[in-house]
C-alpha cells in the first residue's frame, strides 16, 4: 500500500498597487486551484459593516486611503487562517502590507509548519491606477469584479457568476483616496518585494495587459511554485 502522502496548504501571496488585479487574478486563481482567497481589505470592510470594535477604528483610516494598524490586521488575517476551509491553502490578497506583517505572517506560519510558496508582484505603472480604480465594481451577492471598460457582464447589470443584479462600488475608490492609496503602498509595501526576493520565493509579472494574458502567466507561475 502507498504510504499517505501529507501536503502542507499551499500560501501565495499577491503583491501590487491598488487596482493591480489582485483581487480578479486571486479569485480566478481559487476557481482553478482549489485555493482560498484571504483579502484582508474583504475582511476590513464586513468588519465595517458588521460595526465590530476592529471595524469601528478601521473605518475612517480605510475611507482617508491610509493604513489600518498591523495589530487590528494582523488578529483579523490570523483568525481567518485558522478556520478549516484555510486547510485547501490560500492565496493572500493585499497582505502583508507592511514589514511588521510580513514578520507575524512568518511567525505564524511557521508554527503551522507551512512555508510560502511564492509571493508574486503585479508590476503597473502609478498612472494606469486612477482609470482601473475609478471604472470598477463587483456583484454585490458574489464578489465578482467587473469595470466600465475592461470588464462588462454579458447582461447589463447582471452577475456572469450569480445572476445578482446588485452592483456596488467602493466607498475608497475615488481619485483622493486613490492618491493616498498609492502612496501608501510605495512607502511601506513596495519595500516586501525585496524582502520576498530576498527569501527567493519573489516572482514577477507584467500586469499592464489584458486580464486573461495576464490570469496565464500567474497561472503558469502558480503551477510550478505548487509542484
Ligand atoms: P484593499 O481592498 O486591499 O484595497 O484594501 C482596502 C483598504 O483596507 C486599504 O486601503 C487599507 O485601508 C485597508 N487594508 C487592507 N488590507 C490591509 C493591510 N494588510 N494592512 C493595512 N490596511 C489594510
Amino acid at each position: 500500500m502507498d504510504a499517505a502522502v501529507t501536503t502542507t496548504p499551499a500560501v501565495l501571496i499577491l503583491l501590487g498597487p491598488p487596482g493591480a488585479g489582485k483581487g480578479t487574478q486571486a479569485r480566478m486563481l481559487e476557481d482553478q486551484f482549489g485555493l482560498v482567497q484571504l483579502s484582508t481589505g474583504d475582511l476590513l470592510r464586513a468588519a465595517v459593516a458588521a460595526g465590530t470594535e476592529a471595524g469601528r477604528k478601521a473605518k475612517a483610516v480605510m475611507e482617508a486611503g491610509d493604513l489600518v494598524s498591523d495589530e487590528i490586521v494582523i488578529a483579523i488575517l490570523r483568525d481567518r487562517m485558522a478556520e478549516p476551509d484555510c486547510a485547501k491553502g490560500v492565496i493572500l490578497d493585499g497582505f502583508p502590507r507592511t514589514t511588521v506583517q510580513a514578520a507575524a505572517l512568518d511567525e505564524l506560519l511557521s508554527a503551522n509548519g507551512q512555508k510560502i510558496d511564492a509571493a508574486i508582484s503585479l508590476e503597473v505603472e502609478d498612472s494606469e491606477m486612477v482609470t482601473r480604480i475609478s471604472g470598477r465594481y463587483t456583484c454585490g451577492n458574489c464578489g465578482e469584479g467587473y469595470h466600465d471598460n475592461f470588464k462588462q457582464p454579458a447582461k447589463d447589470g447582471v452577475c456572469d457568476k450569480c445572476g445578482g443584479t446588485e452592483m456596488k462600488r467602493r466607498a475608497d475608490d475615488n481619485a483622493e483616496t486613490v492618491a493616498s492609496r498609492l502612496q501608501s503602498y510605495h512607502a511601506q509595501t513596495a519595500p516586501l518585494i525585496a524582502y520576498y526576493e530576498g527569501k527567493g520565493v519573489l516572482k514577477k509579472i507584467d500586469a499592464m495587459g489584458q486580464i486573461d494574458e495576464i490570469a496565464r502567466a500567474l497561472s503558469t507561475i502558480v503551477k510550478g511554485a505548487m509542484d
